[in-house]
């Protein structure tokens, strides 16, 4: 649990008091834009960094001021930080020799890991023998063999290439059913963050934008940041006007706008947002909006359609159907009311 964390680098405030609770056994990833604070966050609740201000909790356990050995973590990172002159067996086995656990336990621990992990057969080689994704394996393992209460882990992938990445995933997401242990994560990758987390905690600027289940910040995201930052392409973040009578207005559609509408008052700017796959090229109707395709990309099952509406705007369309559009093409995008999403001049959500 994170009460009130802050963090300066000299008068630099990077972190500004991110309060946070963490389910036990939870997948929590922190995601968001570089530079945000993702990093310094996670290397707060290692102890790696120190907290300028504010508690750090670890199963009931006020941990703030303890070495980064006392507080039941242990850390992954995208460098590996193997030690090269150390076989496999040596390196896994090193942290817990450094804390003097009995020969018999740390050679059932390094077995137990390497069992898991898949890397038995490893065990004799250095690093400088492995591949990236075989060091990454033994970094992992060397997290597992201190039976940590948490796990952290930043951006563990990072070096890997493409194909590498997904499997590594499928292996930490397995990893995290088998353990049961809480896993923090730290990724600038989505589909990471998507695929991986029970929770996603989006970050910018040392703050935190919006806690939720990846459904949650899809489908419902709190604010334009979160709206356009999670998802690829992003959500569509378009500039309308509130007509005063329950509708907005967009290059001259008017769109029926269920929200809340206290505040606002006829003229009133705010965005209309809607997912690229969720804008459906229609027959011409009262709401739907007129475009031109200024592009497209062909992908195999679906198509991505950059297109202008009538006012400049510019819109992204997943189409997905066998009908070829092509660039130069007026098409009228079409949405469901289910799938609008409305937000005030300040970017922050209007519910309905
Ligand atoms: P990335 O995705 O690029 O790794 P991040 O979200 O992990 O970014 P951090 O590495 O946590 O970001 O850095 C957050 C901010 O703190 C950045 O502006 C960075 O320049 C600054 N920062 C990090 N470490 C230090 C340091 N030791 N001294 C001064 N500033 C630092």
């Amino acid at each position: 649990m994170l009460s009130g964390v802050r963090k300066s680098f000299a008068s630099f405030d990077v972190i500004h008091g991110i309060d946070l609770e963490i389910a036990e056994g939870s997948f929590v990833v922190f995601v968001g834009p570089s530079g945000c604070g993702k990093s310094t966050l996670l290397r707060m609740i290692a102890g790696l960094e120190e907290v300028t201000d504010g508690e750090i909790e670890i199963k009931g356990r006020n941990v703030t001021d303890l070495d980064p050995s006392d507080r039941g973590i242990a850390m992954v990172f995208q460098s590996y930080a193997l030690y090269p002159h150390m076989s496999v067996r040596e390196n896994l086995a090193f942290g817990l020799k450094m804390a003097k656990t009995a020969a018999a336990e740390i050679e059932t621990r390094v077995k137990a890991a390497s069992g898991i992990l898949k890397i038995e057969h490893l065990l004799d080689r250095r690093p400088g023998q492995l591949s990236g994704g075989q060091r990454q394996r033994v970094a992992i393992g060397r997290a597992i063999v201190r039976k940590p209460d948490v796990f952290l882990f930043d951006e563990p992938l990072s070096n890997l290439d493409a194909e590498l990445r997904v499997s590594m995933r499928i292996e930490i997401a397995r990893l995290h059913r088998e353990l049961g242990n809480t896993m923090i994560y730290v990724t600038h990758d989505q589909t990471e963050a998507m695929t991986l987390a029970d929770k996603i905690v989006v970050l910018r600027d040392g703050r935190i934008e919006q806690v939720g289940t990846p459904r949650e910040v899809y489908e419902n995201p709190a604010n334009v940041f979160v709206a356009g930052f999670i998802g690829s392409p992003r959500m569509n973040l378009l500039e309308a006007a509130w007509t005063g009578d329950g509708t907005i207005r967009i290059a001259g559609t008017v769109i029926p706008a269920p929200i809340a509408a206290g505040k606002l008052s006829a003229g009133d700017r705010l965005t209309f947002g809607v997912r690229p796959e969720h804008f459906v090229v229609a027959e011409a109707g009262a709401e739907t909006l007129k475009a031109k395709v200024d592009f497209s990309e062909y992908l195999g099952g679906t198509q991505y359609l950059y297109c202008q509406l009538e006012d400049g705007q510019t819109v992204t369309a997943e189409h997905r159907s066998q009908l070829a559009i092509e660039a130069g093409d007026t098409v009228h995008l079409a949405s469901e009311t289910t799938e609008r999403r409305f937000f005030d001049a300040n970017g922050q959500r209007l519910a309905g």
